[in-house]
């Protein structure tokens, strides 16, 4: 037998990591790494923060797991948090990002169907998109590494191009229920949304008696500096899908809705055994607390305009070797020139420089460091990628 234990579908580096200390993973030999990728945008307090190892502690000790069959005192309380600091009436909870928009997208039909138009089942998405690997989110992508093999998928999706209001526009007809997009594309490229095309898209909603969905499954929870990017550009969803920094390492995921764009979720038309169970309850508390807590969105800012500033000059200084620098916040990515592999340069980061980033779509370099950076690291992440992109530079030509 020639096949892992672990199935094949991740190709995995020679990373082994077993240890993690604040922003920096420790491999099997003791080798460490500035962590800037935060497993994909997941541990935003780093690794091992102590407020949220102790929430752990102590609620395995006390509760772990009921069931949604009882009543959920720290479920009330976690989701009357986020119904007090978010434009949602209700929220459901899940185990991850890919459950949340699942969720999402079932909300956005059902309330279609509450209001007698069933017919109006169709979800526009966009190219570059990342909802998820289940069935349902890989029918809202377009693209054929996610879909080839699993056909037939969900019916009830079209796909056009991203940041094209007119396209979207001619999308629309009498089966659409709604807009599905990441307000900043993440897997895709690290593409912020223009302000015209969000706000088009809200516009549209309003006009025709659609439903916004955002999944900010990536882009939300402090990680544009904004405690959800849509903030930033004035435009408010109906429903929303939310995972990654939410548990901040704890499996955890959420879906957020107005209580008109809910109106269909009555009792029986959705569930989960593990959602929103007291231990990830506790860890949902505990990471919304440090989140919230004064002075954290103003350091993701800080720390993303240093960030962001740095990278810029690297611009200049690698005889073009990066085309640009992308992305809000602490979400950042940078371009490379065609003639570089992104992909090849994070490989080269991380096994000659011990600096941790993601490659994403479009030959870009995401950077998604936690969002507890100190300027301190910033420093020793632009020494790394500095000193990286000459080597880099130089093994290429060599
Ligand atoms: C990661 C991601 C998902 C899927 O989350 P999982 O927890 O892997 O299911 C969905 N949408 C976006 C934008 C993501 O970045």
């Amino acid at each position: 037998m020639s096949i892992t234990p672990l199935m094949p579908v991740y190709p995995r580096c020679d990373v082994r990591p077993v240890r993690g200390e604040g922003c920096y993973l420790i491999g099997e030999r003791g080798e460490r790494y500035l962590d800037f990728a935060s497993g994909i945008a997941v541990n935003l307090l780093g690794h091992g923060h102590p407020r949220l190892v102790q929430a752990i502690a102590d609620q395995a000790a006390t509760l772990m797991h009921t069931s949604n069959l009882y009543g959920m005192p720290l479920g009330e309380k976690f989701a009357q948090r986020l119904v007090d600091t978010t434009f949602a009436d209700t929220v459901f909870f899940t185990n991850s990002g890919a459950e949340a928009v699942e969720c999402a997208i079932k909300t956005a039909r059902r309330y279609h169907y509450a209001n007698d138009e069933a017919h109006r089942h169709k979800i526009i998405s966009f190219d570059n998109a990342f909802h998820g690997r289940t069935l349902g989110t890989i029918s809202a992508t377009s693209q054929p590494k996610m879909r080839d093999g699993f056909e037939p998928l969900l019916p009830g999706f079209q796909v056009v191009p991203f940041n094209d209001l007119d396209a979207a526009t001619a999308a629309v007809d009498d089966s659409t229920a709604g807009f599905l997009l990441e307000p900043v594309q993440g897997e895709g490229g690290v593409t912020p949304a223009t302000q015209e095309f969000l706000k088009g898209l809200r516009q549209l909603c309003d006009e025709k008696g659609l439903l916004l969905i955002l999944d900010e499954v990536q882009c939300g929870y402090a990680r544009t500096g904004t405690f959800f990017a849509h903030e930033q550009y004035g435009v408010t969803p109906d429903i929303m899908a939310v995972a990654k920094g939410i548990g901040a390492g704890f499996p955890l995921g959420a879906c957020l809705a107005t209580e008109e764009a809910a109106k269909g979720m009555v009792f029986g038309t959705h569930g989960s055994t593990y959602g929103g169970n007291p231990l990830a309850m506790a860890v949902g508390l505990a990471v919304l607390e440090e989140v919230l807590a004064d002075g954290f969105l103003d350091h993701v800012k800080a720390m993303g305009a240093r960030l962001r500033s740095s990278l810029e000059q690297l611009i200049p200084n690698h005889d073009g070797m990066f085309q640009d620098v992308r992305g809000m916040g602490l979400m950042l990515g940078i371009r490379m020139n065609e003639a570089y592999d992104a992909r090849g340069f994070v490989a080269h980061l991380r096994d000659h420089h011990g600096l941790l980033a993601v490659s994403a779509g479009q030959n870009v370099v995401r950077i998604l460091p936690p969002l507890v950076i100190e300027e301190s690291h910033i420093a020793e992440a632009m020494e790394k990628i500095s000193a990286g992109a000459r080597s880099f530079a130089e093994a290429k030509a060599a």
